[in-house]
């Protein structure tokens, strides 16, 4: 295939995503090199047998019927996807089906079931709750006993370009009560894992099978209006300051793709209650970087660069907690890590970390930041390698601010 080599998208990786091209019918395709294959076309013409494996769950305008059909299924498809991929002589059966990935237009790849997002990163835990409670213990007490997350909202989960409207919201400011657009957007660099196989009503998933409901992985961005969150949300966590919208990676990367960067994680003390003790290497030895491009600069500027092998708590026993007390999953459901930071300076996930609350501006392509101005944008990028000298990269999460209804654009500030 054309340009396979160092596109972070070789015949190793073979992520699904849901594209159109000159506004006809969203369809579900996969991407190697420069190009994109359009799936429901290979499946329709009868190539490798894929129209027997799939039927038409390619020609869908989300991945949700493709990966209700199970782990069997996408291993089934995968090894006959790099079959054709890797093999010279179906060339040209497949040539048709070929589009340049400049050409296409990517659409939200799977319709969001239910949106959870974790807050599984120690560092990030820490340093939040240094910032926001700098007398007391960083970690609340419940930190290290479960895995803790909140219920966001699966409707504004938006795909990779679309632009993030700033959002309005009630802050406070002393003894005053304001409403406006929020001065403090900020970003959160996850990485989400997406539910193919759902699980029985009542019914918890064993720590041990949870990995078996995983679809596959990709960048979210869970954008955060840090003053309306501060006055919102005691008790009851995060409400209109995150679930204005949430951007997911256009390409999702399967699990498979990510199984030889898989590392042990650390430690956890204290050891977990028994259903959330986990055996094996569940840690992702995948690099994540955040770049942000402000408006009117001529460039972009990576501002953090982390790793999400250390996150604390690991995906099965996400999945285990979740389902714990007979909540199920559903094919659809969009888990999120929670904000991935490091140890270091310039690892932290999130703006309000980067910048300690805004005490400590970053100087960006020649402009200043502390939170997001209107017109600047934000890139969000992984990499992991899987082979020796094979590197994949994962769809990026991208999104541009737009200012709020009624207020002028500026685009410099
Ligand atoms: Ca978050």
């Amino acid at each position: 295939m054309p340009g396979a080599d160092g596109s972070g998208f070789p015949a190793e990786h073979l992520p699904y995503g849901v594209v159109s091209v000159g506004g006809g019918a969203p369809r579900v395709a996969t991407r190697v090199g420069d190009v994109v294959v359009d799936l429901s076309r290979l499946a329709r013409d009868g190539v490798g047998g894929l129209d027997e494996l799939v039927g038409d769950d390619f020609d869908r305008p989300t991945l949700n019927a493709f990966m209700a059909g199970g782990r069997d299924r996408w291993r089934e498809v995968r090894a006959r996807l790099t079959e054709l991929v890797c093999d010279a002589s179906q060339r040209t059966r497949i040539e048709p089906a070929l589009v340049p990935a400049a050409d296409v237009t990517h659409h939200l790849p799977i319709e969001v079931a239910d949106y959870v997002d974790f807050y599984s990163s120690i560092e990030h835990a820490t340093n939040l709750g240094r910032l926001f409670r700098p007398d007391a213990e960083p970690l609340l007490p419940n930190w290290r006993h479960l895995p803790v997350a909140y219920h966001g909202r699966a409707g504004t989960v938006v795909v990779s370009g679309t632009p993030v409207v700033r959002p309005s919201g009630q802050r406070r400011a002393g003894d005053d009560i304001t409403f406006g657009p929020t001065e403090r957007l900020d970003i959160e660099l996850e990485v989400g894992a997406v539910i193919g196989t759902p699980s029985t009503p009542g019914r918890p998933v064993p720590v041990g099978d949870a990995a078996d409901h995983v679809f596959g992985l990709a960048l979210v961005n869970d954008w955060s209006a840090r003053d309306i969150q501060a006055w919102e949300y005691q008790p009851l966590g995060p409400f209109l300051g995150k679930s204005f919208a949430t951007t997911l990676a256009p390409w999702i990367t399967p699990l498979d793709a990510l199984a030889p960067c898989r590392v042990p994680g650390p430690p956890q003390q204290p050891e977990p209650l028994p259903y959330l003790r986990l055996d094996g290497e569940w840690g992702f030895a995948v690099d994540l970087s955040v770049a942000l491009r402000p408006a009117v600069a001529r460039g972009e500027q990576v501002v953090s660069r982390t790793s999400f092998a250390g996150l604390y708590w690991r995906l099965p026993q996400q999945i285990a907690h979740l389902t714990v007390n007979g909540a199920h999953l559903r094919t659809g459901d969009l888990l999120a890590s929670g904000t991935v930071s490091g140890p270091e300076r310039g690892s932290e996930g999130s703006l309000i970390e980067l910048t300690r609350a805004g005490a400590e501006p970053l100087r960006v392509a020649g402009a200043t930041r502390t939170f997001l101005q209107d017109g600047d944008e934000v890139v969000l990028r992984a990499s992991a390698t899987v082979a020796d000298g094979v590197t994949i990269t994962l769809g990026e999460a991208a999104g541009r601010v737009v200012a709020a209804p009624g207020s002028d654009e500026v685009g410099a500030g």
